[in-house]
């Protein structure tokens, strides 16, 4: 089956549903989504996932460390993923539940249930869920190589350090 413009559901930020033409209810985890964005005016898009190794460490309520470079493009302001503490889906508990952690990165972990990226593209909204999901492998692989010991992270300043190579010239 695949997701048409037919099948997507127009609300606004009072949960009201303003267009859906194939008739559908919007996903119970749109008030989630609604929260975020009023909490940060700068995403107009959401990646929601269920990735397997991300989800791993949300299940063990453990944030995961900056231990490679890429993650500089999360914007994490601790220096770690954080992780969002546990709420009942559809529940304002949950959706309450984001709002802190997403201002502290623009990639999440949602405590026993999965994980967010966001953007203000949708495009790199997906991206982000995506490098969210190669880092927790990284992490996983660098624990189990280390015999389960912490390896190396990076400190918030040093990511936020990064810049395009100045080096660089273009023609035009
Ligand atoms: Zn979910």
């Amino acid at each position: 089956m695949h997701l048409t413009p037919r099948d997507i559901v127009v609300m606004d930020v009072e949960a009201n549903v303003i267009e859906s033409e194939a008739g559908l209810r919007p996903t119970s985890e749109c008030l989630m989504h609604i929260e975020i964005y009023k909490a940060r005016p700068d995403v107009f898009a959401i990646s929601h996932t269920h990735s397997l190794y991300a989800t791993s460490f949300a299940v063990l309520n453990k944030p995961i460390p900056a231990v490679v470079y890429e993650c500089a493009i999360l914007n994490l302001k601790d220096g770690v993923i954080p992780v969002a503490p546990y709420g009942r889906p559809g529940t304002p508990a949950l959706s309450n539940s984001v709002i802190e952690p997403i201002k502290r990165a623009d990639a999440i972990l949602m405590e026993k249930h999965g994980a967010i990226g966001v953007d203000k593209d949708p495009y790199e909204a997906v991206l982000k869920s995506a490098y969210l999901e190669e880092m927790a492998q990284i992490y996983y692989h660098a624990l189990v190589i280390n015999g389960g010991k912490e390896p190396e992270s990076f400190a918030p300043e040093e990511l936020q350090r990064w810049a395009y190579p100045s080096q660089i010239k273009f023609s035009r």
